[in-house]
């Protein structure tokens, strides 16, 4: 599979690029936001590694370019712990990311898992159920959308999972922990306050639809339920 490395420093593009060719890829690598989208339109790309600060462009803006067009898995690399709520909390839809240093052997194994997750994917979820109504909520599982009182949210695959464990057990108080594995394929990769921006973000969401509701109640030191009687 073709796997472009998007990355400036050629020193890591390097490890990268050899760890993913002893497993059987062609690794391709450019080192400008501007060369990947030229790459990604004239080559059939199967995965992305993308570092978050390039010279011409930083790797958030290019992962949103990047949406526009491809659904391709993206995994990114960020030189600073700093950075790993905006990698997690955007609504960028990144499958992964791997903070520097890291080791290209620990890479290698997160392209692997994410690939053999995306080919799984469709057999373990046969047919989607039809769109499911709990209150002002409207989970539609075939689109993964959620709507709220009637208006479609813009949610990223996190925050839909996310809202949709609450939405599917109204009442339920869910931890952290439980919420990470409802939302997460690997819940050992992320952290748990990730679920914490993530709510956040939701909650945002659901505010500018409705600024007195507030369904989604914290469970201080515990987790979130939703409340239905308060929409
Ligand atoms: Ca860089």
């Amino acid at each position: 599979m073709k796997i472009l490395i998007i990355e400036d420093e050629s020193s890591i593009a390097e490890n990268i690029s050899y760890a993913l060719s002893t497993e059987g890829h062609e690794p391709l690598w450019c080192e400008t936001g501007r060369e990947a989208l030229e790459m990604l339109a004239s080559q059939d790309i199967g995965f992305v590694i993308l570092d978050v600060g390039l010279p011409d462009m930083n790797g958030f803006d290019l992962m949103r370019e990047l949406r526009k067009t491809c659904g391709t898995p993206v995994l990114f690399l960020t030189a600073r712990a700093s950075e790993i709520d905006r990698v997690v909390g955007l609504e960028l839809g990144a499958d992964d990311y791997m903070v520097k240093p890291f080791s290209p052997r620990e890479l290698v194994a997160r392209v692997r898992a994410i690939l053999r997750r995306a080919s799984q994917a469709p057999m373990e979820q046969p047919a989607p159920s039809p769109a499911a109504l709990q209150g002002p909520f409207l989970v539609d599982e075939a689109r993964c959308m959620i709507s709220y009182h009637g208006e479609p949210l813009e949610l990223s695959r996190y925050e839909y999972r996310l809202l949709r464990a609450l939405v599917e057990n109204p009442g339920r108080v869910f931890s952290r922990e439980q919420l990470m594995r409802k939302a997460w394929e690997d819940p050992d990769m992320s952290l748990e306050r990730t679920i914490d921006t993530h709510i956040k973000t939701i909650r945002r969401k659901l505010k500018a639809l409705r600024e007195e509701d507030d369904p989604i109640i914290t469970h201080r030191g515990f987790g979130y339920s939703l409340n239905l009687t308060a929409v």
